[in-house]
């Protein structure tokens, strides 16, 4: 074949492989990469094939599809206002098949075009932040996606949706919920962070069905009600298969995978809700928990403006465990970090006692993070385990702990959003004791003995 045929032409096509011919049949999209037809297929996937092994056997355009223009579709007054926020990320990748490397290269309003089903869900307009992944995300990125969010509910939209790498999603999300919710207001619409863990061209891509997700929840998922960590949601894959998609609290939700598609599940929740996909047919289903705890909490008001977070902020990290020394606390304590955070082992321990009497450094290492706290530098404990919550009350070690002054028990969030909450404590000059013993909206589902 020449030339691909005319984008948003439905298409029967002869793809020659290394393994014989091949017929697929699907609706054309802008070639991902030079020289190939991509093809939506009717499962969601994306392929691309080179144009001179691809051969049309028929054209078969029908009533149901749609032409995709380059151009921005016409205004339809019947469909809500989404705009989508974007980062970069996977989702916003492709892979360059000369080194076989996935680069960020995509432009948003190029995003939208692959996936044309969006145009039926919402009027969809684009802001674009940069090409970042997300490793490469700072809380002066947070503070942008705040600010783009703030305007576009100014600006009317209904909905926003935030396109991320996957790396760094659960934090960048659960840092735009404590920004919007942590003051005991709402986002004035729905947010939705999303991801891919496979990039557009590739046959295997979970871009679309999370982008369409995404922007069903922004355009049409229930009205937030602000208790529930429901007003930033992260959209992605529910299994491996294609089909369905959860919608997880921003705070309840952690990549737990590097590289399978459904890489996001819930932390000590569930989902507030799965989106279906099926062949045009999308909808929402409310997981029973999020319908019924709806119903019993009056939803909150919802703010004008988010709180931004500082960015020159010092928080040092440690892993609990048979490396860590004292001198580690020491030298941290010297050079004036703003706090502590210790990915405690188990329930939230540390190793700070010395049964044995032949590990002195532990009784030292209590010295050293006495001495923090003594001198009012906030320490907490977040969870290596991941799942299940911080609790300082089984263990004695625990209870020494809490004497000690160490925060965090009942921390049911992920490990990540605790540290947000913490930069959020240090940003707002609120007391950090009195924010970890409390639930600010709805991010800690279980509440532990005291
Ligand atoms: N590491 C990159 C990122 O987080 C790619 C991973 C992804 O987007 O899935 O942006």
């Amino acid at each position: 074949m020449a030339e691909a045929p005319e984008v948003g032409s439905r298409v029967k096509l002869r793809l020659e492989t290394l393994s014989g011919d091949t017929i697929v049949e699907g609706v054309i999209l802008p070639p991902a990469v030079e020289q190939h037809v991509t093809v939506k297929l009717p499962n969601g996937y994306n392929l691309s094939h080179p144009i001179k092994q691809t051969h049309i056997v028929e054209s078969v355009t029908t009533e149901a599809s749609t032409p995709i223009s380059q151009d921005q579709p016409p205004h339809n007054p019947n469909l809500p206002s989404i705009r989508i926020i974007h980062t970069g990320g996977t989702i916003a990748s492709k892979v360059d098949y000369v080194t076989g490397a996935v680069t960020a290269q995509f432009e948003p309003s190029e995003l939208i075009h692959h996936v044309p089903e969006l145009q039926k869900i919402a009027n969809i307009d684009a802001h674009k932040i940069g090409n970042m992944f997300s490793e490469d995300i700072r809380p002066i990125h947070w503070n942008q996606i705040i600010d783009a969010t703030e305007k576009a509910f100014e600006q009317g939209c209904d909905g926003v949706v935030v396109t991320h790498g996957t790396d760094t999603l659960h934090i960048s999300s659960s840092a735009v919920a404590y920004a919007w919710c942590g003051d005991g207001q709402k986002a004035p619409g729905r947010i939705a962070f999303v991801g891919s863990q496979r990039s557009s061209d590739r046959a295997s891509s979970d871009a679309a069905q999370n982008l369409i997700a995404a922007v069903t929840w922004a355009a049409q998922g229930p009205t937030p009600n602000g208790n529930l960590s429901d007003c930033v949601v992260v959209a992605m894959h529910r299994t491996s298969d294609d089909g369905a998609c959860s919608i997880h609290a921003a705070t309840g939700v952690r990549k737990l995978h590097s590289s399978r598609r459904d890489a996001f599940r819930p932390v000590n929740t569930q989902p507030l809700a799965t989106v279906t996909i099926d062949e045009g047919s999308i909808n929402i289903t409310l997981s029973e928990h999020y319908e019924s705890n709806r119903k019993n909490l009056t939803e909150r008001e919802a703010a004008t403006t988010a709180t931004r977070f500082k960015t020159d902020v010092s928080i040092r990290q440690f892993m609990s465990g048979p490396w860590l020394l004292p001198a580690e606390i020491d030298e941290a304590v010297e050079s004036m970090v703003d706090a502590l955070v210790l990915h405690g082992t188990g329930l939230g321990h540390v190793p700070i006692e010395n049964p044995n009497e032949d590990a002195p450094q532990n009784l030292e290492l209590r010295s050293s993070l006495q001495n923090a706290i003594d001198k009012n530098i906030p320490v907490l404990i977040v969870n290596q385990c991941i799942h299940g919550p911080v609790d300082m009350n089984v263990y004695s070690k625990g209870r020494i702990q809490k004497e000690m002054g160490i925060l965090g028990h009942g921390i049911t969030t992920s490990p990540e959003a605790a540290i947000v909450k913490l930069h959020y404590a240090l940003s707002t000059n609120k007391n950090v004791e009195e924010i970890f013993t409390s639930n600010l909206f709805g991010e800690e589902v279980y509440q532990i003995r005291d």
